[in-house]
């Protein structure tokens, strides 16, 4: 649906999925339920963004974003890469709960090649909360897909007036509107009312360079979180192998550490043929070969500076590809 008068303005898809972006408020200003509005009633919430573009919406989902799932997943990279592929249309915002954006938005960034722009936008306040953010964070969403400059910069995500690369961006707080940070290499810029300030490129590989592709159609290989704590046991990690895991990834302590009895267990997965990927539960930076755990001997596989749920987006599509150690190891230097 055409909702602008001006044939020049840009042609931007809008993909709903959800989220408390579109959701209402139930018991006062304290119970909500996501997913509650359509995205025309969002839309409608903010008629100035006629001015910016010329939308066309679709409602992909519906759900709160603790309910994402391979197959939204799927509809959502697809129906996205048929919108870029129309040489008509500039664009892409997905609006999207904030609880998992990060872990959607790594996932297109690695399956959607186009290097046209991908914007998800959410909102931590439901849309009939007092001071709603979702309206200027849809606003703010739309300037940056209809932007040229956009181009080329992967998946990004607009929020509380940033913009994240999808690599880069985190939910760090649970109900705060500055949720959203960039926990290693900063932000893509700026959005303030609609005008926007770029500040820098991603630092890796992503969309139109990805080496990763869905068109094979079989579901994703099984990859399971294993979170450390004082006194890991094996038996999560024994029962995640046993459940078909195909990929484990260790928020481990620090430096992406375990303690010897879950290492022991780790270590027979990974010789058995399980990728184990070192990742971190500190929320921010790099897990390094080889420092306290000697990852050559045992055939680990470090995350980089991915945290746990990105690390398990990039070994899901990497297992797609490979098994070997080395091969997924390179990987996680590369995007
Ligand atoms: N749990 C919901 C979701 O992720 C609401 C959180 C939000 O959107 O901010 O969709």
């Amino acid at each position: 649906m055409v909702r602008s008068a001006s044939p020049t303005l840009p042609r931007i898809r809008v993909l709903a999925t959800g989220g408390t972006i579109a959701g209402a408020e139930t018991k006062g200003a304290r119970g909500y339920k996501a997913a509650a509005f359509s995205v025309d009633a969002l839309i409608a919430a903010v008629p100035q963004v006629g001015e910016l573009a010329r939308l066309d919406v679709e409602q992909v989902a519906a759900i709160g974003s603790q309910d994402m799932d391979e197959a939204t997943w799927r509809k959502l990279a697809a129906r996205t890469s048929a919108a870029l592929a129309d040489a008509d249309l500039a664009g892409v915002v997905i609006t999207h709960g904030t609880d998992t954006m990060e872990e959607t938005a790594f996932f297109l960034n690695l399956v959607v090649r186009s290097e046209k722009p991908v914007v998800l936008v959410g909102a931590m306040r439901p849309a009939t909360a007092i001071s709603a953010d979702g309206p200027m964070n849809l606003f703010n969403a739309v300037a940056v897909a209809a932007h040229a400059e956009a181009h080329g910069r992967g998946v990004l995500v607009v929020a509380n007036d940033e913009i994240h690369f999808a690599r880069e961006i985190a939910k760090t707080n649970t109900t705060q509107v500055g949720t959203f940070r960039a926990t290693a290499r900063g932000l893509a810029g700026l959005v303030n009312a609609g005008r926007i300030h770029f500040y820098s490129a991603p630092v890796r590989k992503h969309t139109a360079q990805s080496e990763f592709s869905l068109d094979g159609g079989s579901a994703l290989p099984r990859v399971d979180i294993i979170y450390a704590h004082v006194g890991t046991g094996r038996e999560l990690i024994d029962a995640a192998v046993k459940a078909g895991a195909r990929g484990l990834v260790i928020a481990g302590v620090g430096d992406g550490n375990l303690g010897a009895t879950a290492l022991a267990a780790a270590a027979e997965a990974a010789k058995s043929g399980v990728a184990v990927v070192r990742s971190s539960r500190t929320g921010g930076g790099v897990v390094e070969r080889n420092i306290e755990i000697d990852d050559d001997r045992h055939g680990f596989i470090v995350a980089d500076e991915l945290n746990p749920q990105k690390a398990r987006v990039l070994l899901m599509l990497g297992l797609t590809r490979t098994r070997d150690a080395r091969e997924l190891q390179e990987m996680f230097f590369t995007y």
